[in-house]
């Protein structure tokens, strides 16, 4: 699996160098093997894989929009990633932390949030714009490396779950990162809009799918053994001639198929060079909400009838 090997970054670093293709053959490459091996290590938690060193987000955006100069200075990085601000969750063109050139630095300004490992991480990938009044077009990524002067981490979230895993909040004041820290190009270009940090999405939501998979799928399995002498699967039963709970059970494996199959689809785009943002996209909304639904319903199912 190429998850963490150093020369290929991170969680999303490997996956996001994609393969020649040229021969025409499909094939299941590093996304695929990725998005595999990070249900496994997310079975049933999700704090494991995201406290290893060097399976950050930033990572990925490294690998998705670096240059060939900067993969190399940043191959050994363990990079967050920071998007999110108070003021702004789904829709990231929003965002408000500003960057100005000055001589050979840009000058960073703003708060991120939510930003996972962002204490232990020794980078913070971070999304600022370079003219709020021109749009999306002028947001850029930008490598902070840890220690740099004038960004400080404020906070760190008390959670419910996820605890293996830091949440920070990072302030920015007048922060000095050296202009070769800029990924990929610092022009703007309106017509790209800011489809170049977009890229990184392509990539890591099937990730972040993969590990809302690893989730669920413990999940229905764990119920299935605490359920086992009330239910009897037997996949022939005609579905309204079952007990509810066998009927809710075979309703959960459905909606947890058609996330992973939808997953594997778009890491399977990814790694035969298919345009794969709509899948991406729709693989992670898909697998976060059913995920969610499905655990809930799992409690609801083991509360009910384990004790009848
Ligand atoms: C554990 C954890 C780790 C995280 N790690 C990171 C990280 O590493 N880096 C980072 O940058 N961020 C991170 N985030 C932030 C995460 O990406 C945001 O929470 C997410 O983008 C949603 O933003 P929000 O919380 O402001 O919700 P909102 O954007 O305010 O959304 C709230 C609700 O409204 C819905 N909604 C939003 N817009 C629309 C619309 N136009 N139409 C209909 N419904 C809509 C949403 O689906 C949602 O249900 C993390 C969050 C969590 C919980």
């Amino acid at each position: 699996m190429a998850m963490n090997d150093g020369s290929e970054g991170s969680l999303g670093g490997a996956a996001t160098k994609r393969e020649d293709v040229s021969d025409g053959q499909a094939r299941n490459g590093a996304n695929m093997a990725n998005c595999i091996n990070i249900q496994a290590m997310c079975y049933g938690d999700v704090g494991l894989l995201l406290s290893i060193p060097g399976q950050g987000l930033g990572n990925s955006a490294i690998s998705a929009v670096a240059n060939p100069e900067q993969l190399k200075r940043f191959s050994k990085s363990w990079a967050a990633m920071a998007i999110t601000e108070p003021n702004c969750g789904s829709d990231s063109s929003a965002i408000t932390t500003s960057a100005r050139k000055e001589g050979d630095f840009y000058v960073l300004n703003g708060e991120k949030i939510y930003v996972t490992s962002g204490e232990r991480a020794n980078a913070v990938v971070v999304w600022a714009t370079l003219d709020k009044a021109i749009g999306k077009a002028a947001i850029k990524s930008f490598v902070v490396e840890k220690g740099t002067p004038g960004m400080e981490v404020v906070r760190l979230e008390k959670k419910m779950g996820i605890r293996a895993s830091d949440t920070a909040a990072i302030v920015f004041t007048e922060c000095k990162v050296p202009a070769e820290n800029l990924l990929g190009s610092p022009d703007i270009d309106i017509k790209k809009g800011f489809g170049g940090v977009m890229e990184t999405f392509d990539n890591t939501r099937p990730f972040v799918a993969s590990m809302a998979n690893g989730v669920a799928e413990a999940a229905l399995e764990r119920t299935k053994q605490l359920l086992e002498d009330k239910i009897n699967l037997d996949y022939r039963t005609p579905i309204n001639n079952v007990k509810s709970v066998e009927a809710d059970l075979y309703r959960l494996e459905a909606e947890y198929e058609a996330a992973r199959l939808l997953t594997l689809k778009a890491a399977w785009m990814a790694d035969n060079r298919k345009p794969n943002s709509l899948d991406a996209s729709i693989c992670k909304a898909k697998a976060g909400r059913i995920t969610n639904q499905l655990t809930l319903k799992c409690v609801d199912l083991c509360s009910s009838w384990i004790f009848i």
